[in-house]
């Protein structure tokens, strides 16, 4: 019966049998990278429903729906060994394990009508809140040229970090976006009509299912209430919460009984969206005397060689409480310091080492090419599609980010709720002979009414829109109505858009393919207003494939932001551009506190690799436009994490010298391929 219980170590089981019962806690585990965190709270999970936990009744947060479906299964398959076909009924019932975000929008869709939010609000991504909080700009007369004002993407930076960090303004601004700190009262009275405007149209930004959650959770009615669903909330990643995320949990489980945490503060790398290794530091504080904690030393994940590198680049970080960690995988082979040309040869010595991996039988998926921003792994792309290697990239583009997916969710969401305005004037604006002063009267005028899309055939239409304007009116009336049923009103809203497309984009075909596979995306979901908030939320990544979504069952190496890459591990890694001013990147403010979050990212990146790591330090890379000619050249050096005295931990090789003859005699064939319609088929 206990089986599953036998594999973990002294410490891992005891985080796991920490008691079963609703009033056991609060536990933290605090713990190094590859020493068990996941799998013990996956674990855990499994050991409170096997010892009688309702499944329905159990909260558990990680950090993105990928995280969270994968600790599902693993629960899933523990259960099943231990409890046989019958857990299969039971773990469906995991139906709480998600984001924060995802369950809190689900929460705030159930308590919509006490807290005063319509219930068919629409959620924004970035760009949409960039959208609206740019048409407050305009609408407040900030966005003139001369006066310098922050950009639309500056002004949202500000207002998230402010709201998720629940700092005065002023402090965010002193701290974090110093130049901008002159234009302190406009900025206020930018956010105040922001705000205003979200709560008129109904909508929410990423922030508010945040903010609406933690607010809702100080009535003590609804407290109550939420804080009684749930016997057990469990946080997987804890180092990356913010203020917002660590009020919540105290609402919900104010003395922390059923609560436990796991986490570690050596790979803290979200504070750019306010996350704090407070929380995390403090947890033991917040909850005395009661709290009980956990530490884990042993690493299951690395080589010894792969690990007192990892160890060596963190040992020099100012401050920390986890302790170095140990493990028995022994390895003659230190990991790699690889110094090449420029970019291209990086290109070339990844895809030339990705190759020889799979050919001695290590798979793609079990490879991965890390990097600290997603446009650096553009010369890489271009190599991987000339070479014709499928691969799928995290944390860069979405799929959902390209403009005819975007529009197609925009007439959805105009019909879930016909109050919001970035999404009714990205509709309209497609519209031939409609420019934006019309659009702003058309939705000035419905939006007065009780049914808006039914007002919308009263209202006057736009003079030079003609038949164009019917049909598009037609088109939302029918879809709001539809007699065809969820999924199918993605069809017809299709049908309306695709002469649409065709006018706008010249590679109408490609977008054509993503447009249907988004029809069959939608069959996954219950209901329109499902597939909207998940798809919001979390959208599917980019891929190779023109379609921009994974093909699970197909072999692709992995191409990840470092901040992507959290939690999981290959049997190679590769990282990109391990020079400064990409490590540390060069874009921050530079303070100390920053330049340590970059060393952590390192510590992160380094951490996911099992068997084989290669860092990869070309000696020149591009820059953008800080000169007049725009994009320019400049000689890099090793990032300053690795300095002198770190070395004696790695194989220093230059590339391409012996080499380069070797993939010579292997003949590696090289396939040309239209790379042109490829990479449009996969950003646009
Ligand atoms: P990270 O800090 O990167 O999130 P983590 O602490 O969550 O790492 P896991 O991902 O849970 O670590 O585990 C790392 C690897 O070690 C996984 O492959 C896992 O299966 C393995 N592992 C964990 N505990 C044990 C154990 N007791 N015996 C064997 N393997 C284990
Ligand atoms: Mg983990």
């Amino acid at each position: 019966m206990s089986a599953y219980l036998d594999k973990l170590n002294a410490e891992q089981r005891m985080a796991v049998e920490f008691g079963v019962g609703q009033d056991a806690g609060p536990l933290l585990v605090i713990a190094g990278a590859g020493s068990g965190k996941t799998n013990t709270l996956a674990h855990r999970v499994a050991h409170l429903i096997v010892n009688g936990a309702d499944p329905r009744r159990i909260l558990l947060m990680t950090f993105s729906r990928r995280a969270a479906a994968e600790m599902s299964r693993r629960v899933e398959r523990i259960c099943n060994q231990v409890l046989g076909a019958k857990s299969g009924v039971m773990v469906d019932a995991l139906e709480w394990a998600g984001t924060f975000h995802g369950i809190g929008a689900r929460l705030l869709r159930e308590y919509a009508g006490q807290i005063g939010l319509g219930v068919d609000f629409t959620i924004h991504d970035r760009e949409d809140s960039a959208d609206l909080m740019n048409i407050v700009r305009h609408e407040l007369g900030f966005s003139k040229k001369e006066s310098r004002f922050p950009t639309k993407g500056t002004c949202l930076s500000i207002y998230s970090r402010t709201v998720n960090s629940e700092t005065p303004l002023e402090e965010v601004l002193k701290n974090f976006f110093p130049w901008c700190a002159a234009w302190n009262t406009e900025l206020r009275q930018l956010f105040a009509a922001y705000v205003e405007a979200k709560q008129a149209q109904n909508v929410l930004d990423y922030d508010d299912l945040l903010l609406y959650w933690a607010q809702a959770a100080t009535v003590s009615i609804l407290a109550e209430d939420m804080s009684g669903r749930f016997d057990h909330v469990l946080v997987d990643e804890y180092q990356d919460t913010n203020r917002l995320q660590s009020s919540i949990l105290l609402a919900l489980k104010p003395e922390g009984r059923g609560l436990t945490v796991v986490g570690d503060d050596a790979q803290s790398i979200y504070s750019f969206r306010a996350a704090t290794v407070r929380n995390i530091l403090d947890f033991p504080k917040a909850f005395t005397p009661s709290a009980n904690i956990i530490t884990l030393d042993r690493n299951y994940r690395s080589t010894q060689t792969i690990l007192a590198a990892a160890n060596g680049v963190i040992d020099l970080a100012s401050e920390r409480f986890t302790k170095n960690l140990w493990t028995e995988r022994q390895s003659s082979a230190r990991p790699h310091l690889v110094t090449v040309r420029d970019e291209t040869d990086q290109a070339r010595y990844i895809v030339e080492e990705v190759l020889e991996n799979r050919e001695n039988g290590t798979l793609l998926k079990q490879q991965a090419v890390l990097f600290r921003t997603s446009h650096h792994s553009g010369p890489l792309e271009v190599e991987l599609t000339r070479r014709n290697i499928p691969f799928v990239k995290f944390g860069g583009l979405k799929f959902l980010d390209s403009a005819h997916v975007k529009d197609m969710l925009a007439a959805l969401r105009f019909v879930q709720n016909p109050r919001d305005r970035v999404a009714g004037f990205r509709l309209m604006l497609l519209l031939p002979g409609v420019g934006p002063s019309s659009a702003q009267r058309v939705l000035d005028q419905m939006s007065d009414s009780a049914d808006p899309i039914a007002a919308l055939s009263e209202v006057q239409a736009p003079p030079r829109a003609g038949a164009d304007w019917t049909d598009f009116v037609q088109m939302l009336q029918q879809v709001r109505s539809s007699n065809a049923d969820w999924p199918n009103e993605i069809e017809q809203a299709r049908l309306w858009y695709e002469p649409h497309l065709e006018r706008i984009h010249d590679d109408a075909p490609m977008r054509q393919a993503d447009l249907l596979q988004l029809q069959q995306i939608a069959g996954g979901y219950s209901s329109r207003e499902r597939f909207l908030t998940e798809l919001t939320l979390d959208p599917p990544d980019a891929t190779s494939d023109q379609s921009g979504v994974p093909l699970l069952d197909e072999d692709y190496l992995v191409l990840s932001t470092i901040h992507s890459a959290k939690g999981q591990e290959w049997k190679s890694v590769y990282m990109l551009n391990v020079v400064d001013g990409c490590i540390p990147s060069d874009l921050g403010t530079g303070s100390t506190a920053e330049l340590e979050e970059e060393r952590r990212l390192l510590y992160v990146a380094m951490t996911r690799a099992k068997d084989n790591l290669h860092l990869v330090v070309p000696q020149r890379f591009f820059t953008h436009g800080q000169n007049a000619q725009g994009d320019r050249h400049v000689y890099a050096s090793r990032t300053r994490f690795i300095p002198a005295t770190l070395l004696q931990y790695f194989e220093c090789v230059a590339w391409p010298l012996a080499r380069q003859a070797a993939s010579e005699r292997s003949g590696l064939r090289t396939l040309q391929v239209d790379i042109g319609s490829r990479m449009r088929g996969m950003w646009q």
